[in-house]
């Protein structure tokens, strides 16, 4: 059994992802998984070196280890960090175009973003996968759900649209990534918070367009957001960090909090 602890260093880490950290981590160190530290670093752009280097000042003020990754911020840039895999990814997208579901979209973020509920007809269009300024969406047909397994083996599902695999700028899409990752380093036990659902359902469905399906027979955790006091969410992206963590809490306050976190949960 293989799990994994994903963090994006795009800004500093919150209590949110430490929550989905320690709970994964206490999983895999009860049921003798290994575990797998994967920084999601693919979007460069947004990516900065004391976001990098609080991850592991904070896992390790947690004293949370793992059993594959690096071991600090220069074993990633050597040998870990996402970029040293782009060819697996173009891969995968080549493969996905093989399949036959891929097409060109032409419409911007922004206009998708805008909208309620973005209408893109690219789908009829037809357009060149080859033109390098569109981005490549793959087809689900109407009313589709995905179904994947829970930790306890029992099915869920989930319905799932069209989406974005390649942007336009050319990069894979975190549910390429994310996917090609699980893939390639053989991860078993994915936990993450409710928030990542539709990424499940997007990722078990490409998976199940490329030869030999492994994420099909994976098992998900999808654990409740944590919620603060004024009742907001923390999601991946939600929790604005201007400073780290540590410097509001210390470790005994964040392990205190997850324990009674984690007692609600029931987990
Ligand atoms: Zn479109």
């Amino acid at each position: 059994m293989v799990t994994r602890l994903a963090p994006t260093p795009s800004g500093f880490l919150h209590l949110g992802n430490l929550f989905n950290f320690l709970l994964t981590w206490h999983w895999a160190r009860e049921h003798g998984a290994r575990i797998l530290l994967r920084i999601d670093d693919a979007d460069s752009a947004r990516v900065r070196p004391e976001y990098v280097h609080d991850i592991f000042r904070t896992l390790e003020a947690l004293k949370m280890d793992w059993d594959m990754g690096p071991s600090g911020p220069d074993e990633l840039d050597r040998q870990w960090s996402q970029r040293h895999r782009l060819d697996l990814y173009h891969d995968c997208l080549q493969e996905l175009r093989g399949s036959g579901k891929l097409y060109a979209c032409a419409c911007s973020r922004k206009s998708q973003a805008n909208q309620q509920r973005a209408v893109c007809t690219c789908f009829n269009d037809a357009l060149s996968l080859d033109d390098s300024s569109l981005s490549w969406k793959v087809h689900c047909d109407r009313n589709m759900h995905v179904c994947f397994l829970d930790f306890q083996g029992l099915e869920l599902e989930y319905p799932v649209e069209d989406f974005v695999v390649r942007r336009r700028d050319g990069i894979p899409s975190y549910q390429v990534t994310s996917l090609t990752d699980d893939r390639y380093f053989r991860v078993t036990h994915i936990v993450r918070g409710n928030d990542l659902l539709e990424s499940t359902a997007r990722q078990v469905y490409l998976d199940s367009l490329l030869p030999g399906p492994w994420l099909t027979t994976a098992r998900f955790l999808h654990h409740p957001l944590l919620t603060l006091p004024d009742g907001h969410k923390l999601s991946k992206s939600a929790g604005y960090q201007s400073e780290p963590l540590l410097q509001r809490m210390s470790a005994p306050q964040i392990l205190d909090a997850f324990a009674r976190w984690r007692e609600l949960l029931l987990l």
